[in-house]
């Protein structure tokens, strides 16, 4: 019986992925990996056994229910199958299901943790999640329920809402009536942790401009204090624009 290491890929290219991940990759005998996951971190295990159960967007419960079914089986094969995983396994992964589909077939599995998308997206734009006066929480949401349906909410003064790509426009409107005022800031990256990452600035009004540029591809939406840009861009006098850096209120220094 063998025992299955969840890994967090990160969420783009493979030098993300952390040097645990890195070493228990290249241990392992059978590798079910996600679509979202750089093809190349196969140079790190490149006898093992590569399979795709990746799915983008929401998956099924019959799908989900076919990957705990290949875990158990590689796992009663081989020594060491590696979950590998887009970002972080305990974010938005599925990780509870596959964890107690494990246990109740009482194989040992281990969580070796990855970059979330949302700290990807904060690192590519250099926008700190938390800001300190202004944005004491942050929150990590699904812009989709568990049925399908899209959901705003405000929970944090930072929020970042994962699954939300196709329905901008709708978000925007979800936003609104949970209490986020109009001209809050909204900065949306796509494919965040890639060379092609793309990043665009809003306000939650216009939310709904964002889809375009960011169709097809992986997207988080962060709202709120941590979406607020470092710099700000002045409408130079003369037609110009003139970047200024923002700065710290005594408030904001002494909270
Ligand atoms: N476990 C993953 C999230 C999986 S859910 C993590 O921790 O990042 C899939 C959602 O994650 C996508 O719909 C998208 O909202 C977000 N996502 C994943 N990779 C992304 C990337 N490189 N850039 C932006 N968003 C990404």
């Amino acid at each position: 019986m063998g025992r299955v290491a969840f890994i967090g890929a990160g969420p783009g290219a493979a030098d993300l992925i952390t040097l645990r991940g890195a070493r228990r990759l290249a241990q392992a005998d059978v590798v079910l990996f996600d679509a979202l996951t750089d093809p190349a971190l196969r140079e790190f295990a490149p006898d093992a056994r590569w399979i795709p159960v990746g799915k983008r967007g929401f998956c099924d419960s019959t799908r989900q229910a076919t990957i705990n079914a290949l875990l158990v089986r590689h796992a009663r094969e081989a020594d060491l199958v590696v979950r590998l995983k887009g970002g972080d396994p305990s974010v938005f992964g599925r990780l509870e299901e596959e964890l107690e589909a494990l246990a109740e077939a009482g194989i040992d599995a281990e969580v070796i943790p990855g970059v979330t998308a949302a700290i990807a997206a904060a690192a590519d734009t250099q926008r700190p999640l938390t800001r300190r006066g202004s944005g004491r929480s942050v929150a990590l949401s699904t812009a989709m329920t568990r049925d399908g349906a899209l959901r705003g909410g405000r929970s944090a003064d930072t929020e970042v809402f994962y699954m939300a790509g196709r329905q901008l426009g709708a978000l925007a409107r979800r936003l609104l009536e949970a209490g986020w005022s109009a001209d809050a800031p909204v900065s949306v990256v796509s494919r965040a942790g890639w060379p092609d990452q793309l990043h665009s600035d809003h306000q939650v009004a216009t939310l709904g401009h964002a889809a375009m540029l960011h169709a097809g591809r992986p997207t988080v939406v962060t709202v709120g204090a941590g979406a607020a840009p470092l710099t700000r861009v002045m409408a130079g006098g003369e037609g110009g624009l003139k970047m200024e850096r923002s700065v710290a209120t005594p408030l904001e220094l002494t909270s």
